[in-house]
C-alpha cells in the first residue's frame, strides 16, 4: 500500500524521504573568491535542484551546502573555471538517500 502511494507521489514529497546531516564547520562545496562569477556559476543560482546556490548584494556567487543531493552538477558546470571546490562529504555526513 505505501509503495503505491510512493509510485505516484511528486518529486518534492520523494526528496522529503531524504535526510541531510550537516558537518558543521566543514562544507564540501566551497565557492572560490572571486569578483564577478561566470556564466556558468550564476546559472548554479537557478540550476541546483537543492537551491545551495545564491547571489549576494554585491554580485558574487556563494553556496551553502546544507541540503546538497551530491549530483555534481555544479562541479560539471564549473569543471573549466574552477571556481567551484567539489568534494564529497565525509563518511556519515551529507545527504541520506531513503529511497535510491
Ligand atoms: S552537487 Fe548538485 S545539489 Fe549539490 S550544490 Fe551542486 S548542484 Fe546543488
Amino acid at each position: 500500500m505505501g509503495e503505491i502511494m510512493m509510485a505516484g507521489a511528486k518529486v518534492e514529497e520523494k526528496l522529503f524521504q531524504n535526510r541531510y546531516l550537516v558537518d558543521a564547520g566543514r562544507p564540501h562545496i566551497r565557492v572560490r573568491p572571486h569578483e564577478v562569477p561566470s556564466a556558468g556559476l550564476m546559472a548554479m543560482t537557478h540550476l541546483c535542484p537543492a537551491g545551495c546556490y545564491s547571489v549576494t548584494d554585491s554580485g558574487q556567487v556563494e553556496v551553502v551546502a546544507d541540503g546538497c543531493l551530491e549530483c555534481g552538477t555544479c562541479r560539471i558546470v564549473t569543471k573549466d573555471t574552477g571556481e567551484v571546490e567539489w568534494n564529497y562529504p565525509r563518511g556519515g555526513f551529507g545527504v541520506l538517500y531513503k529511497f535510491g
